[in-house]
């Protein structure tokens, strides 16, 4: 067995990983490389000729997993992409944002590209090759084992993101086992990650190996006590969120806390259209849902509808909210502010001192969200400076990722002394110091592969 890495290997994104085995080839995830232009480029690259791949086995419908499929597709590829039905339902929406997203910054990219003497950038799929791309979806139930040619897998639950799946393999007689993204414990609408037998191969994420995370239940308690004391300073409260998981999670709180009487009635308005879409596949996908929260929408027929809970679809009642003055909660893509509906907001909003922006989520280098975190007291918003003076809030607990204790946890229930476990999906100074660990702790043989190298098994 031999596996080629050509993606999330000494990086987080760009997830896709060839195997090929007793005369079949496959990958695991076909995700797009994100983040900077230099891993940008890397996406038109693979080292295998996309007709000859059997097929595709998807772990979730994050970008960074399936955001390449589509260009699989359009570069002849002709098999069956293997996933659970909500994870193929996400990937769909993903997938359609994508192009459009891409299409749209295409032009303004090439322009930048052009003043720095660069060759202007092709797009890689239009929204024709993301339809194609549905056609070749298979969906599969959690732990029903699946044959294709000499392969057999069976999904579980990774606890990630909704229907997200770890992967247990048997290729050439071995038990091979893909984490997938592996799940932060007690999130509050899906289950936590089940764990894979042991196995004799071992590739995992390692996203946050160098961290622990504050426990959800205290950030939810410091999540509150921001929002009241906004409302006690008669601010509004923005809240940048990406459009899938994290957005879900924040309106269930919200509505928890409503139903306990720990907020007063305010104003909560999802400004995403994405995030929208997202929600109502949370009610198709029962199935994916923690054993309390299914009950809960077996009862009520839904899980996400409080009394002052707002949709905002299109852009002229986004744009409406400018003009509340009430009490008011604001959810808007995307999650790092580099562009998306919670700009505008931003723009309205940030001068105001009695307002507060409340960040949930990761803020990379560069971003608006980035500056604003480290305490820029002004930013540049569509070519406009402007004033940041409501209360910053930073609250780290609510990833969908598992931290280093619970990583270490999982690895050494899935992998023994005789395993071999291949860590990817992980910024290298993370895996580096990651990888010394596993080795204590398991005994097993570790490896940290490079983008584009291979390991023989
Ligand atoms: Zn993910």
């Amino acid at each position: 067995m031999r596996i080629t890495f050509n993606g999330a290997a000494q990086v987080v994104t760009g997830s896709c990983h060839l195997v090929e085995a007793d005369g079949v080839r496959f990958l695991l995830d076909c995700g797009l490389f994100q983040g900077s232009e230099e891993l940008e480029e890397l996406n038109p690259k693979f080292t295998f000729d996309p007709s000859e791949i059997d097929f595709v086995i998807l772990s979730h419908g994050h970008l960074d997993h399936c955001g390449r499929l589509p260009y699989l597709v359009k570069k002849g590829f002709r098999g069956k992409i293997y996933a659970t039905s909500g994870t193929i339902d996400i990937s769909r929406l993903i997938l359609m944002d994508a192009a459009q997203v891409q299409e749209e910054q295409l032009k303004t990219v090439n322009r930048k590209r052009l003043r720095e003497g660069k060759k202007p950038r092709e797009l890689l799929y239009t929204l024709d090759d993301v339809f194609d791309t549905f056609n070749h979806f298979k969906p599969c139930d959690y732990h029903r084992w699946y044959r294709v040619g000499s392969v057999r897998f069976r999904f579980l639950d990774a606890g990630h993101i909704l229907c997200s799946e770890t992967v247990e393999l048997e290729v050439e007689g071995k038990r091979v086992v893909f984490s997938g993204d592996i799940g932060n414990r007690g999130k509050p609408l899906i289950r936590d990650p089940e764990i894979p037998e042991k196995a004799d191969v071992v590739i995992m994420e390692t996203t946050y190996a160098n961290r622990k995370h504050r426990s959800f239940k205290e950030s939810v308690e410091e999540f509150k006590e921001a929002v009241l004391s906004t409302f006690k300073r008669g601010g509004v409260v923005l809240i940048p969120t990406f459009a899938l998981e994290r957005a879900q999670d924040i309106l269930y709180i919200l509505k928890q806390m409503f139903e306990r009487g720990e907020l007063p009635p305010c104003k909560v308005f999802l400004d995403s259209p994405l995030a929208i879409s997202i929600t109502k596949t949370f009610r198709r996908h029962p199935e994916c849902l923690e054993d309390r929260v299914l009950k809960e929408l077996e009862r009520r027929g839904d899980i996400f509808n409080f009394p002052y809970l707002e949709f905002t679809r299109r852009v002229e009642d986004s744009k409406k909210i400018n003009e509340y003055r009430g009490r008011a909660i604001i959810i808007a893509g995307n999650g790092m502010c580099t562009g998306g509906r919670i700009l505008h907001h931003l723009k309205h909003r940030a001068w105001d001192e009695r307002n507060s922006i409340i960040f949930v989520g990761y803020q990379a280098e560069g971003t608006i969200g980035r500056q604003i975190v480290d305490g820029a007291k002004k930013v540049k918003i569509f070519n406009e400076t402007v004033a940041v003076k409501l209360k910053v809030y930073t609250i780290n607990g609510f990833s969908s990722h598992a931290d280093q204790p619970q990583l270490l946890d999982w690895v050494k229930r899935a992998a023994g002394r005789d395993s071999k476990v291949i860590l990817v999906h992980g910024e290298k100074p993370v895996i580096g110091k990651f990888l010394p660990l596993v080795k204590r702790e398991v005994g097993a043989k570790v490896f940290a592969p490079e983008l584009y190298s291979e390991i023989e098994l």
